[in-house]
């Protein structure tokens, strides 16, 4: 419990169990989240000794009532996608990663994507009661017997049927179609942007993303995304988008940012992907990185002389020379990109995101001409440890150089950070 907060007040010890909130059952985080936030609560508990207990309480208006929840208990995918990037990973590393979450409620609570293949009646009815809106929701194919087969699953739902019938309740979507070329390409993309474009704003945007995989995805039969396949989907994304700017004054429908880079295309500015709504999901990353980079040059401060070292994967490596070039002019210092393969995934691996620790140590041991050097920041997580469990701060020790995870180089380069080095 949050020390000072009424729960702490109340006697809520850590260990207890709410069991109901104004005789509703609490089963999970999101009845807890959405039934607690009366002003008026009477709270059935149990606590860590077994007493049930009941808490009546008035709070001030708006007041956290300060309970802090234990992690939820994740709802595992019921498919086996031959494309799951899950069953790509190698063996070795966090449990956690090796999680295949398809949890409505996480999609709606931090934007996990989720197929909706395992709600029940009683999960409809909570998200329409509780208003879970937007969902991220992994559509895929809107064709109900092509989604068997790219979920792997013959007892999917029909998900025109689903979300026609949450879009009834008021709840809209970002959808994303991972695209398998032979499985969900050509017609069925096309009945699929078709079918969610007629849901009007219930879809909000829907993102077309080529199939990626690593060394380890042994499912997958199928084969990768060419050069030639990229552009034809890319023609087919960008026609749809076309006729979103034409009809709703939004581009509605995106191709990710890989799928640009495979087809060789410029990728689009600003404009076209308006608030980013799927920038998570590597929509208008680039573009985004361009924009902050083009802003940001013109409070960097002068750093002539110093060499500087941007760690990063091939995929990101092709955009940044024009970057560079803009940081050079306003600071005086060298940049070099340092583009480094991925050892953990395999060269077809190339985002800077899933570099791992050993990645950046071979990239940067034998370095100590550099002052200092930049790692994508995507590639630790909050705990400060990348995904092949090494930790950040250990490897800095071994470094010949102060490194400092970047996300877009300026929040970097405006630090004080940087005037030991200067
Ligand atoms: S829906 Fe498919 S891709 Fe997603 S976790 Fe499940 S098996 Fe993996």
């Amino acid at each position: 419990m949050s020390a000072g907060s009424i729960a702490e007040e109340i006697g809520i010890v850590v260990g207890t169990e709410l069991t109901s909130v104004n005789g509703r059952v609490v089963a999970d985080f999101l009845d807890w989240e959405f039934l607690s936030a009366d002003d008026e609560l009477v709270v059935e508990a149990r606590q860590p000794t077994g007493e049930e207990i009941i808490f009546e309480i008035a709070r001030p208006d708006g007041e956290s009532l300060g309970v802090a929840l234990e992690p939820p208990n994740v709802r595992r995918c019921a498919n086996r996608c031959e494309f799951c990037f899950i069953e790509g990973l190698p063996q070795g590393l966090r449990k956690n990663l090796y999680i295949r979450d398809d949890d409505y409620r996480l999609s709606f609570t931090y934007g996990n994507f989720a197929t909706l293949s395992n709600v029940k009646e009683r999960d409809i009815a909570r998200i329409l009661e509780y208003r879970l809106s937007p969902l991220y929701v992994s559509v895929h194919a809107t064709n109900w017997e092509a989604r068997k087969v790219l979920l792997n699953n013959p007892r999917v739902p029909n998900i025109v049927d689903q979300l026609t019938r949450l879009a009834a309740g008021g709840i809209q979507f970002h959808c994303q179609m991972v695209v398998v070329p032979g499985l969900n390409d050509a017609a069925i993309l096309e009945e699929s942007l078709s079918d969610l474009w007629n849901l009007g704003d219930a879809v909000l945007s829907a993102a077309v993303v080529p199939v990626g995989l690593t060394q380890f995805s042994h499912l997958y039969s199928g084969k990768g995304l060419d050069e030639a396949s990229a552009r034809s989907l890319l023609e087919q994304v960008t026609r749809w988008s076309d006729r979103a700017v034409r009809e709703r004054d939004d581009s509605w429908v995106f191709g990710s940012d890989e799928l640009y880079l495979l087809a060789g295309k410029p990728l689009p500015d600003a404009t076209h992907y308006g608030e980013y709504a799927q920038i998570e999901n590597g929509i208008g990353a680039i573009t985004s990185l361009r924009v902050r980079v083009a802003e940001g040059v013109n409070v960097l401060p002068r750093l002539d002389g110093l060499r500087i070292g941007i760690v990063t994967g091939k995929a990101m490596a092709a955009i940044l020379p024009e970057l560079v070039d803009k940081m050079t002019a306003a600071t005086g210092a060298r940049f070099e990109i340092i583009e480094t393969e991925n050892s953990l995934f395999g060269p077809t691996i190339t985002t800077a995101g899933l570099l791992v620790g050993a990645d950046i140590e071979r990239s940067l041991a034998a370095r100590a001409d550099l002052d200092f050097a930049l790692i994508p920041a995507e590639s630790i997580n909050e705990d400060r440890i990348f995904l092949d469990n090494v930790e950040f701060d250990h490897l800095c020790l071994r470094l010949p150089m102060p490194v400092y995870p970047s996300y877009d180089f300026i929040d970097v380069l405006t630090t004080d950070l940087l005037a030991a080095a200067a």
